[in-house]
């Protein structure tokens, strides 16, 4: 008998159509920022515009082409003015890319619990984390489900502080029928790393409608350069001729990558319908299992679905790891979302963080785990694992 294929965590869905649109960015001669990057930034910011209930709301959308999202971030609070002494609030439980930037801009950050239902950044928690130092809120749509982000724009404007959207698990998510990218937070920023809802293979966006701070994430984002390669190739003033007017970074997107963003952007509502269907399958299968269910997006809006992470819940007689042992030994990838931060070294003797602090991430974490979840899954892989997440839970 032959082994089953392994199913993995997570897997790009590139087809022919990448590979032919990354093949004429290649032969096009002009491989780094240029018009493909251009094009990309214009579709994304039409596809957002596009999705929205309210009319206009990506009429002034700018969308900014980067390498990852963590550049995008970084630039977003560069941009924002987030400096050295400056605090910024974030969820615990996140990738250590949404406050690192903090730390390279000499900020620090002010790490918060989440909401037991959502698992996004509570609300509370922020207002309770304020101080007369803190600049910004960095919200994390976990998984693809929105924030409360009317409860957090409200905190933002009544202590006047910025709000920088960590959107990197959201890209077609909503939030009261508005795409995510097209609230009024001073950023938003996507990732289209490998394994994200759509991939440029490593590559970001960031969305603004703030035209001085879209300029300022132009100009950072390729060395502090007042106009970028392709502007001075098209342009009739002489072309070598530029000007450096702030120590900027190296975080442009390359023409080669944002053509295969075009693609998957193209894609992106049948791979966002894919996993709508997934994971509603995913519901009715596990539904009756010793599991806390990921909650939904509430009615009439929409998850992006990038994770699926169920919970043990207290009639669960095995523990995380064994799950993820059994799944393993099925041939089924899993992860964990996340190691909370406030238990990674770095965070955790940084601002001596302890576990009681965040009850509720950490319970969580203990309990956690993101069974695969990705649009070419088929669903007889799908059937599979949740037959051995039966098998272990029975
Ligand atoms: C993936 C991820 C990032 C970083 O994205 P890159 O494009 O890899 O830089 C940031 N925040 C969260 C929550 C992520 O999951």
């Amino acid at each position: 008998m032959t082994e089953p294929a392994f199913i993995p965590f997570a897997r790009p869905d590139i087809g022919q159509a990448e590979i032919d649109a990354v093949g004429r960015a290649l032969r096009s001669g002009w491989v780094t920022t240029g018009p493909e990057t251009r094009a990309f930034e214009q579709e994304l910011a039409a596809f957002l515009a596009g999705g929205s209930a309210s009319a206009g709301a990506g009429a002034d959308l700018h969308a900014i082409a980067v390498n990852s999202a963590t550049a995008g971030l970084h630039l977003a609070l560069e941009a924002a003015g987030v400096g050295p002494g400056d605090e910024v609030i974030a969820p615990t439980l996140t990738f250590t890319a949404t406050v690192e930037v903090a730390r390279y801009l000499g900020a620090d950050a002010a790490l918060v619990d989440v909401d037991p239902v959502t698992l996004n950044i509570d609300p509370a928690r922020i207002e309770a984390a304020i101080t007369p130092r803190t600049k910004a809120i960095l919200p994390v749509h976990y998984g693809g489900l929105a924030c409360d982000m009317v409860a957090i724009h409200a905190i933002a404007a009544r202590h006047g502080l910025r709000v920088v959207e960590d959107a990197a698990h959201a890209l077609s998510a909503t939030w009261r029928g508005s795409q995510i990218g097209t609230l009024a937070s001073s950023a938003t920023v996507f990732s289209f790393y490998a394994n994200k809802t759509m991939t440029t293979g490593e590559g970001g966006m960031a969305v603004t409608r703030d035209a001085a701070l879209a300029q300022r994430m132009r100009v950072m984002r390729l060395h502090g350069i007042s106009r970028d390669a392709f502007e001075r190739f098209q342009s009739r003033t002489p072309a070598w001729y530029y000007e450096i007017i702030a120590p900027g970074f190296k975080y442009n997107m390359t023409d080669v990558a944002a053509a295969l963003g075009r693609v998957q952007l193209a894609r992106l509502p049948g791979f966002a319908q894919r996993r709508r269907e997934l994971a509603a399958r995913y519901h009715a299968a596990l539904t009756g299992l010793p599991l806390i269910l990921p909650a939904d997006a509430p009615p009439g809006d929409v998850h992006a679905w990038h994770l699926y992470v169920i919970r043990l819940a207290d009639e669960a007689r095995v523990t995380r790891d064994a799950v993820i042992q059994a799944l393993s030994d099925a041939g089924i990838g899993a992860s964990v979302h996340y190691v909370p931060l406030h238990r990674q070294p770095y965070w955790r003797d940084c601002y001596g963080l302890r576990p009681e602090q965040f009850p509720v991430a950490d319970r969580a974490y203990q309990r956690m785990v993101s069974i695969p979840l990705f649009t070419a899954m088929s669903e007889a892989e799908q059937d599979r694992v949740i037959a051995a997440l039966r098998a272990v839970l029975r």
